[in-house]
């Protein structure tokens, strides 16, 4: 059967960009070369224009034109935010490698769903790149992990595996039959996305309790404020939230101290290692991290310091705790489905049903630069944070609100009669369009975060930024 001699009943404009499908993917292509080309020097902040109403006209344009129409409305407003000087949240770019897995994840458009495979491999791609990722941070076997949007969504699904886990320490399967009685949070300074997830999962972002932090300008845990709250609560089941790395500061829990505690108290114990976890990487910084493999979940984000695009970031639950996952995410009722209980299937282990192929650009970049690769991207940063650090102690315009523990430098402008300026000073940095960092409060005090994950920053784009820094300042 010839189809050229059928009568075609497809749309005329999917046809057409059918037959011309390699030079709409081409000029992507050329276009996408230009901006990784050129990235340096895109400016990291954009001037917000007035939104024009969408209509949506009967034919469509085709892919061509539509190109043209999205270049000429938006393209020059698109930042620089996957560049080497854009150090605002903790914002990863993207490596090439993770770029071209990105790209395949597009084109193949597979669903990933099930490990024993309802005829494709897009799940056991999905559990190879969790063993490349735990072989990265040097965690031992024991974790079962998937990928999810970003952090966020990580922390919400080991945080809702710990309620679950809350609900069977008195017999009840809070999954099935809603959150029922107080469930004990205790933690100290939590990302804001946990607390997101607390609300999210009926525990009420309100229902946590504040363990004191450490003297000494520290934002971790106090283990012996943490241990006199865990005698108060009385034998009763617990969820221990800690951090790898805050956002504000970097600091790191002390999960040696922790550990222990494990070994007296029961208790679910979540990581938030969003970018922290990093650490790892490197033989310098692995100690901050030590005794965390003794941890029920741990979150990671891999569209920060792993350098891939987004939405992508993993959670690692350990394998002791698959039924309680599994009675979280499945999905009853549905017989097509399978069993839940009897075949692994990421149907039924995290919050989304039907998802792309995140595991592809991961394991793209990590087959590409292996464990060296990471070292080197993670002890860059940091000397980063470093020199940055180092022209902020020197300077007399700024002060650091904490020293630079690994990759973030936070800090304001000296003197308490300028801390109504800080803003002022953010926004004129960021309108140079070299450089983009974010606003933050530490310790009562305005100030403002620099943030180093992205694998291309280099020594001139730091004097680059010190640069405009001094300008704005010298000018006073
Ligand atoms: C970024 C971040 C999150 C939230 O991650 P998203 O990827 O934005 O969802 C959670 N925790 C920490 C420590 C983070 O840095």
């Amino acid at each position: 059967m010839d189809l050229n001699d059928q009568p075609v009943h497809m749309n005329k404009q999917l046809e057409n960009d059918l037959k011309q499908v390699d030079s709409l993917l081409e000029k992507v292509k050329w276009q996408g070369l230009d901006f990784l080309e050129k990235l340096s020097e895109r400016p990291t902040s954009a001037t917000p224009v007035s939104q024009t109403p969408e209509t949506l006209n009967e034919d469509g344009l085709g892919g061509l034109n539509t190109l043209s129409l999205f270049n000429k409305r938006f393209e020059q407003l698109i930042v620089g935010s996957s560049g080497p000087r854009y150090l605002g949240f903790v914002t990863g770019g993207s490596t090439p490698a993770a770029i071209a897995g990105d790209w395949l994840a597009t084109i193949f458009d597979q669903n990933t769903q099930t490990v024993k495979g309802q005829g494709d491999i897009s799940a056991i791609i999905e559990t190879g790149a969790i063993q490349l990722l735990l072989d990265l941070f040097g965690l031992p076997g024991g974790f079962l992990g998937g990928f999810v949007t970003g952090a966020t969504m990580s922390n919400f699904t080991c945080l809702a595996v710990a309620r679950q886990w809350v609900g069977r320490q008195s017999g009840k399967d809070f999954a099935r039959e809603g959150v029922s009685g107080h469930i004990h949070i205790l933690s100290a300074v939590p990302h804001s996305s946990v607390i997101k997830s607390l609300s999210m999962l009926g525990i009420g972002s309100n229902n946590f309790e504040k363990v004191k932090v450490e003297e000494g300008n520290r934002e971790s845990i106090d283990p012996e404020d943490l241990e006199s709250k865990i005698k108060a609560l009385n034998g009763q089941p617990f969820i221990l939230i800690t951090s790898a790395g805050t956002v504000n500061t970097v600091d790191f829990d002390d999960f040696k101290a922790i550990s222990k505690l494990k070994e007296k108290y029961n208790f679910w114990w979540h990581i938030d290692g969003a970018f922290g976890a990093f650490a790892a990487c490197s033989p310098k910084y692995q100690h901050l991290v030590a005794g965390w493999e003794n941890a029920d979940s741990i979150t990671v984000d891999c569209h920060k310091w792993l350098n891939v695009p987004y939405e992508n970031a993993a959670f690692f639950v350990k394998e002791q705790h698959k039924i309680l996952q599994t009675e979280t995410f499945q999905n009853a009722n549905a017989p097509y489905l399978g069993d839940p209980m009897e075949n692994f299937s990421y149907l039924n282990f995290l919050p989304e049903n039907s998802r792309r192929l995140r595991a592809l650009p991961v394991w793209f970049t990590l087959k590409a630069y292996g464990k060296k690769g990471y070292r080197d991207i993670v002890e860059n940063s940091v000397n980063m944070a470093r020199l940055l650090g180092q022209f902020i102690e020197q300077s007399k315009a700024f002060d650091l609100l904490a020293t630079v523990r690994l990759n973030n430098v936070c800090f304001t402008l000296s003197g308490e009669q300028n801390q109504d300026k800080v803003p002022v000073f953010l926004a004129r940095l960021n309108e140079t369009g070299k450089v983009f960092m974010t606003p933050t409060v530490y310790n009562g005090k305005k100030g403002i975060r620099a943030s180093f994950v992205n694998w291309r920053t280099t020594e001139e784009d730091v004097q680059i930024v010190i640069d405009e820094m001094s300008k704005l300042t010298d000018n006073e």
